[in-house]
């Protein structure tokens, strides 16, 4: 395999929502001279390690984009993969973190039970070579209006103290059956507030964890899946959830500002800036992975989010020309 950069972005654009009716052409477009990273949106060019057309399944961005970092997992390091973008555009739908009941068809599951299945067969086949036990675990956090919840414990309503984030409930994974025993407690706990944009859409950051533990390794694999991004006017709420919608993308930019403090050599990095880049934090390191999916939607109404959104991602392609690659 390639060498894999510390830092990649990819976007994903979202098939129509039937409701907004007559079928207008995308606002995204994927040029032939793109070579798979390029599209234009209004005349505005951008570049990613992968652009995937609506058309693009599951199966095949999970293998271009996902599978290279579960094998770096494997091989001890810190990975992550964040999904983001404007609520609606498939973030859940391609992390997997979508209630599993709604998913019927194996060519529909996400990013987790991929990863989980890949690393399990992994795992079972060292196992047979090796006498050395290897352990995979998964812990699931919601992080809502900067305080984080741990969905497996005890108490999954009260917030944890940020700075014990780390020592949330982990429990074994040993197949499939586990992961969406997981999902299904962690998502029944899990605060959800309608907007008017996505009646179940939530206003609050997910992350699962896969721990593959060994006596002289603890490698973790993030999957994270982050509210909307979209603004706050656009979704019409007042309040608390005006609030929430300044948290949302505080997580985001926070790992933006991490991610450049470890690039300009900083000896203070801004982890405490969120809760996100707290309880990151060990999987934020001059050694880690961090890939970026970017969700967009093919609709003129959600033009502005998409330019947010596609921009963010360009800013984020400065993080890969740092030393963390070439400290490897
Ligand atoms: P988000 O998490 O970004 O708010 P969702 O993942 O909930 O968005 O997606 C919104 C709806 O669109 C869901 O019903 C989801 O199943 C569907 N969906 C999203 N992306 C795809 C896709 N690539 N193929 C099929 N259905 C999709
Ligand atoms: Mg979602």
């Amino acid at each position: 395999m390639d060498k894999l950069s510390a830092v990649r972005i990819a976007v994903r654009e979202a098939p129509y929502r039937q409701f907004l009716g007559r079928r207008e052409p995308s606002v995204v477009e994927f040029p032939p001279w793109g070579d798979g990273k390029s599209l234009v949106v209004e005349q505005n060019e951008f570049h990613f390690d992968h652009a995937f057309p609506s058309t693009v399944g599951q199966d095949e961005m999970y293998l271009a984009l996902i599978l290279p970092l579960v094998e770096k997992a494997l091989q001890g390091f810190q990975c992550t993969a964040l999904a983001y973008g404007q609520t609606g555009t498939g973030k859940s739908y391609s992390m997997g973190m979508a209630p599993p009941d709604k998913i019927q068809k194996p060519e529909h599951l996400g990013v987790l039970p991929r990863c989980l299945a890949d690393i399990l067969e992994r795992v079972n086949a060292k196992q047979e070579n090796e006498k050395e036990p290897i352990q995979v675990f998964a812990s699931f956090i919601e992080i809502y209006n900067e305080k984080a919840y741990d969905l497996l414990g005890s108490s999954p309503h009260t917030p944890m103290v940020t700075a014990r984030c780390h020592r949330c409930t982990c429990l074994p994974l040993s197949s499939q059956e586990d992961l969406q025993d997981l999902l299904q407690q962690g998502t029944g706990n899990r605060r959800v507030r309608s907007t008017k944009m996505n009646s179940s859409s939530s206003r609050s950051h997910a992350i699962v964890t896969i721990h593959v533990k060994s006596k002289t390794s603890h490698a973790r694999l993030n999957i994270v899946d982050l509210a909307g991004s979209e603004g706050v006017r656009r979704t019409g709420h007042e309040g608390v959830a005006k609030q929430e919608g300044v948290n949302i993308n505080l997580g985001l930019l926070s790992i933006n500002k991490v991610v450049m403090s470890m690039a300009a050599g900083r000896t203070v990095i801004p982890y405490r800036d969120s809760v996100l880049t707290t309880v990151l934090q060990d999987s934020l390191t001059a050694q880690s992975y961090l890939t970026f999916l970017a969700c967009i939607s093919p609709h003129r109404c959600d033009l502005s989010e998409t330019l947010a959104t596609l921009r963010f991602g360009t800013s984020a392609k400065k993080l890969r020309l740092n030393p963390m690659q070439v400290a490897r």
